[in-house]
């Protein structure tokens, strides 16, 4: 093996590592944005909050954060005029689909149980939260001498376990299982030595505040079951929250790692898309135009500046894509299916639930053939409904030319999913790449960079 395939290995497998770091950092969307803040912190980044007065000039670095579980941060290049500049953005989701607790969390007996009372956060494969260790994490509000404050929390145990029923009261089990996910997916915390004020019990334990104190949460089941590198040759990551935790790493990774002079590099990660992104901090909501909004206005420049930005400038909607199923491969379209350790993949449909079109996929594809950086393509087989990303939500806010892409996965919406270890670096090279291109959009007639 060549030097620099050696050393081109050992960097992917210290980004795939790096993923297994950051997912464990991110338990819920409160915490990915907790993670991706203290990245962009450390990077020199600086936080400006919404409620704040804004003020900023070429060659700084910031973000914001919306409910705590949004983020958007750019970088104007040094070369940026207000009079004349565009902006590159990359953006993808933070939360994953999982269980929330219900304001009453406990569900009493039988025979002395405690249950946890959850109700579904997007649209997860129910069977695969069945018998392995879970917790709790997200934020709770806690009752200060004058007023609440936020605070987040992991509980870091497992407190809790969905049991399967045994197979001996379900015979047919194997030919077909539909959980009711009243009955059958409520997790077990207690044999009988705790009961109503178990969850806030143990809250309050992590938190160091008395229970009385919690006055409201937003607490989802974590699967406990810790991330790994796998294979016989170390080619495959398997972790809870691929989807999409996989895409916000690597935006977030090329983004601190790149630079560009002449245009604002934004990047992006919001809450509640796997629940249709219809939230004050989903990209349906304004987070994205009244951050773009501002950053045109810090610089001087006015209203027609910002649509000539707009005009101008391209998104790259980031989040993870079905590879072809080796045991199932014929649920993949014949030709447009992508493979683990492929590269970035480029989705589109004709539908337009994935924002693609030929202009972006020109643009994305031949900025990565520039860069010699792989990437592949994604269509649904032609019976099949498939997906939809927050890449043509936002674009019903902020219009811009829009690509969707992802790294190929498999088991997408288990709970715990598995993708391509060297896909982390591939990814991140990719929009890399993106990042240090220097675009000049003309309408949707040409491009050059
Ligand atoms: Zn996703």
């Amino acid at each position: 093996m060549a030097p620099e395939d050696i050393d081109g290995r050992e960097a992917s497998a210290d980004e795939a590592r790096g993923l297994v770091s950051f997912i464990e950092e991110s338990p819920s969307m409160f915490h990915t944005a907790a993670a991706i803040r203290a990245r962009l912190d450390a990077a020199g980044f600086t936080y400006l909050p919404e409620g704040e007065a804004w003020h900023m000039a070429p060659g700084d670095r910031c973000y914001t954060v919306r409910n705590g579980s949004s983020v958007v941060a750019w970088r104007i290049g040094d070369k940026v005029e207000s009079a004349h500049y565009h902006f590159q953005l990359a953006a993808a989701h933070g939360d994953s689909p999982t269980f929330k607790l219900k304001a009453n969390p406990e569900l009493e007996g039988p025979d002395g149980c405690t249950r946890l009372n959850v109700e579904a956060y997007g649209g997860m494969i129910d069977y695969t939260w069945f018998d392995r260790p879970l917790s709790l994490a997200g934020r709770v509000m806690v009752r200060t001498q004058r007023g609440v404050e936020s605070r987040l929390v992991s509980l870091d145990e497992d407190v809790a376990i969905i049991p399967s029923l045994a197979i001996h009261m379900n015979r047919e089990v194997n030919k077909g299982f539909a959980p009711n996910r009243a009955h059958d997916l409520c997790p077990l915390i207690s044999a009988g030595a705790r009961g109503r004020g178990a969850v806030d019990a143990l809250v309050a334990a992590a938190l160091g505040v008395d229970s009385d104190a919690i006055v409201a949460r937003d607490l989802f089941l974590v699967s406990r079951v810790p991330g790994r590198v796998w294979g016989a040759d170390d080619e495959f990551i398997s972790a809870p929250r691929l989807d999409d935790l996989m895409c916000a790493y690597a935006a977030l990774r090329a983004f601190v790692t790149s630079s560009n002079e002449h245009d604002i590099s934004v990047f992006a990660c919001f809450d509640n898309e796997e629940v249709g992104s219809e939230t004050k901090q989903g990209a349906a909501s304004t987070l994205l135009s009244d951050a773009l909004a501002r950053i045109n206005g810090a610089l001087g420049a006015g209203a027609e500046n910002l649509r000539r930005a707009l005009a101008s400038s391209m998104l790259v909607s980031c989040d993870n894509a079905h590879a072809r199923h080796p045991n199932r491969p014929e649920m993949a379209d014949g030709e447009n299916a992508p493979r683990i350790n492929g590269g970035l993949v480029i989705k589109e449909a004709a539908n337009q639930h994935y924002c693609t079109d030929a202009f972006s996929r020109a643009v994305l594809a031949s900025v990565l053939d520039d860069a010699r950086v792989p990437y592949q393509t994604f269509a649904n087989r032609s019976d099949m409904a498939g997906g939809s990303t927050l890449g043509n939500i936002s674009n019903t806010q902020v219009s811009l030319h829009a690509v969707d892409v992802g790294c190929a996965q498999l088991a997408m919406h288990s709970s715990f999913e598995t993708a391509g270890a060297h896909d982390v670096a591939n990814a991140i090279d990719a929009l890399r790449a993106f990042f240090c291109a220097d675009l000049k959009i003309r309408e949707a007639d040409a491009a050059t960079w």
